[in-house]
């Protein structure tokens, strides 16, 4: 099964027949059309106590700007010198940015949706990945969003107890031991991510690229449901032992499983955790736990494809530019490995 959208299959397939690409076009095996279809199904009513304010809205396809490299004779050029297109494109602006539709499914249950996604396109036959940067929402610990869009109470303690119906929109984050905030840390390693991914061919959404940005958890996730193929949220952990990668499983609990959307996609989280942990053991990066803990997130709660909150080490881990920069590779040699790229 092809997992992509279908207004940008045409594009991509052309790109895959003219240009030489970085990846094989492989279809996707295991990743089933239900996790997209249900985007079209998301009928909830808004709860009464939301009323998002209207963004503005930027149409798909209306916002390339020159030179950009979404555009159509970019696909068919005869050069064949790709790696150029995929350098310029991770040094290039913005192809687009993506500001929240209220209309689409859970966006109305965002109270903080001000601020702007980027969308970056490589323009290879490669997917989209949203790169999110745990964390850096002035203004997100005072706000508070529903853990579950049905209502119901969170199964797992975490940032929030377990019990609690409303969570923060965004928390603050931990801080690292050398005093460096999460948000920062989680940050410089976004940005190596989203240039490692872009010389590799997928397209980046990036939620966040500077200090701050006003998008709740909720809009970050249905923005990735809707523009993206796989959502990673990055984060740091609060202890202080180095503890190394983890991922933040689905709760093992029938009833939180059985919810929508967890209950059409939830496999396909587990999946990908575990390409992730093996693309880290690749890298030869240290493993906590066996790669994965159980926490019931806004972000699992709401989240219609893949998508995973990823624990690359804790306060006490080294930070540094070379360190992150094996971990953007065990991230990208787990993420080939999922969608079945060389
Ligand atoms: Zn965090």
């Amino acid at each position: 099964m092809i997992f992509l959208r279908n207004k940008t299959l045409f594009i991509l397939t052309a790109a895959c027949l003219l240009s030489p690409p970085l990846h094989i076009c492989s279809a996707q095996e295991g990743i089933p059309a239900e996790s997209q279809q249900y985007q079209e199904e998301g009928t909830l009513s808004p709860p009464d106590y939301m009323s998002p304010e209207p963004q503005p809205y930027e149409e798909e396809g209306t916002l390339s700007p020159p030179g950009s490299h979404a555009e159509e004779g970019t696909l068919g050029a005869p050069s064949g010198n790709s790696t150029s297109i995929f350098s310029q494109a991770g040094q290039s602006e913005p192809v687009k940015e993506i500001y929240l539709d209220d209309s689409l499914p859970f966006a109305q249950y965002s109270v903080i949706h001000t601020g702007a996604a980027k969308l970056y396109t490589s323009d290879v036959c490669g997917h989209t990945i949203c790169i999110n940067a745990g964390h850096g929402t002035s203004g997100g610990d005072s706000a508070q969003t529903l853990c579950h869009p049905d209502g119901s109470p969170k199964v797992t303690g975490g940032t929030t107890e377990a019990g609690a119906t409303y969570a923060m929109a965004v928390s603050y984050g931990c801080t690292m031991i050398d005093g460096t905030p999460e948000s920062s840390v989680t940050l410089s390693l976004a940005l190596i991510l989203r240039d490692l991914l872009l010389q590799n061919g997928y397209n980046v959404l990036m939620i966040r690229e500077g200090a701050d940005i006003q998008l709740d958890n909720v809009a970050r996730t249905v923005l990735a449901n809707n523009y993206a193929d796989v959502h990673l949220a990055l984060h740091y952990d609060s202890t202080a032992s180095d503890k190394g990668f983890f991922y933040l499983g689905v709760p093992d609990v029938a009833s939180y499983r059985a919810m929508e959307p967890v209950a059409s996609v939830w496999p396909l989280h587990e999946e990908l955790g575990q390409h992730l942990v093996s693309g880290i053991q690749q890298e030869g990066l240290p493993i906590y736990g066996g790669g994965r803990m159980e926490m019931d997130l806004t972000q699992t709660s709401y989240s219609t494809i893949p998508s995973l909150d990823v624990e690359v080490g804790d306060t006490a881990s080294d930070h540094s530019a070379a360190y992150q920069t094996r971990i953007a590779r065990g991230i990208l040699a787990g993420l080939n490995s999922f969608f079945g790229v060389e």
